[in-house]
């Protein structure tokens, strides 16, 4: 039968009067990227293209971005937007052949999207649709609950009490839209980036071009001559030197440890970094562990001092770094894990 198979969703962590609000350093290309990760980011290889429907902010995507952080081509569909937009694409992917993506993101902080598909707040979701046989019904409109808030709350309540099986989805559906952290963590940032001059920490287009892969998914080179693993990415062992012998390895992009971290305040930033600070003020860099021997600085989002101490845990997530000449630039930053979060609440008990 034809159906969702996989599905993942994504709420920002912090709440503002009762709704998610995204930090300055989440745009609808984040948003779709932590959804897509949440539920199993298609491996590349298959030769065909991945084809994604885009629904809401979501439509404002670009297919080589997209295409940069599945690390394989992507084929980008109409994208539906306002009223009915999420009931229109399920129709469109339920009568497709084949599997099909479809990726929603909301993001109303600049008043800009329209609220009916929101969760309460701004997130995303990522669902695959396809044929198997364990694959859940797709909501159509009228199966919809009289009086729901929205179509895209529909689909977070239906899966979330489990009317799919609890391993076709992944991420917030149960979560409380309106119990995030309290207050934003920054304002929204800017729909567009700012024409800035490269300084500092600025790394030059062809060179972050190559390097996406490790950038954006953390995905490391092993050599299948001499089985050493190079991190970051560069096309050639560090060890042995040979380029045509490598395969991708996926590193862990959560549960690593902190090492050490240190908190940069204002005027001790790259300038690259000037505007996140207006927005947010100080942040977090840590160094963490994200595998045996694998080292990463990382910039914290989410997160005060007090939550990312030496020795705890974080998980890692794509978000935007800067704007440069005209584009932004992404990377994956240390947020609090949800697993020592989750652990929380039991130990307190005790
Ligand atoms: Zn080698």
């Amino acid at each position: 039968m034809r159906g969702i198979v996989r599905a993942g969703a994504y709420l920002p962590a912090s709440s503002q009067g009762g709704r998610r609000l995204c930090a300055a350093d989440e745009d609808e290309f984040t948003l779709v990227a932590t959804a897509l990760e949440r539920a199993g980011t298609p491996r590349p290889g298959s030769g065909a293209p991945m084809r994604v429907r885009p629904v809401g902010d979501a439509g404002r995507l670009r297919a080589e971005l997209l295409a940069g952080f599945v690390g394989g081509p992507v084929e980008l569909g109409e994208p539906e937007d306002g009223r009915g937009a999420l009931y229109r694409a399920l129709a469109l992917a339920a009568r497709a052949a084949g599997p099909e993506w479809l990726v929603v993101a909301t993001r109303l902080g600049d008043g800009s999207s329209d609220s009916e598909l929101a969760p309460p707040g701004e997130g995303s979701a990522a669902l695959l649709i396809d044929d198997a046989p364990e694959a859940a019904p797709i909501p159509t409109e009228s199966s919809g609950t009289p009086g729901a808030p929205d179509p895209l709350s529909e689909v977070f309540a239906a899966l979330a009490r489990g009317s799919t099986p609890p391993s076709l989805h992944a991420g917030d559906w149960g979560a409380d839209p309106a119990r995030g952290r309290a207050g934003p963590t920054g304002r929204p940032g800017p729909r567009e980036p700012a024409y800035t001059v490269a300084q500092g920490a600025f790394v030059p287009g062809p060179r972050y071009a190559e390097s996406v892969r490790s950038r954006w998914r953390f995905i490391a080179d092993r050599c299948r001559v001499c089985d050493a693993q190079t991190f970051p990415a560069r096309g050639r062992c560090g060890s042995c030197g040979r380029s045509d012998r490598l395969e991708d390895a996926p590193l862990p992009l959560d549960n690593a440890t902190v090492l050490a971290s240190t908190w940069i305040g204002q005027g001790g930033q790259p300038t690259e970094f000037d505007a996140q600070v207006e927005a947010s003020g100080p942040y977090g860099v840590v160094l963490a562990e994200i595998a045996p021997g694998v080292r990463l600085t990382l910039m914290v989002a989410d997160a005060t001092k007090e939550e990312v101490p030496v020795g705890s845990r974080v998980d890692s997530r794509l978000r935007r770094l800067y704007a440069i000449e005209g584009s932004w630039r992404y990377g994956r930053k240390a947020v609090p894990s949800a697993a020592s979060a989750r652990a929380r609440p039991a130990a307190a008990s005790l």
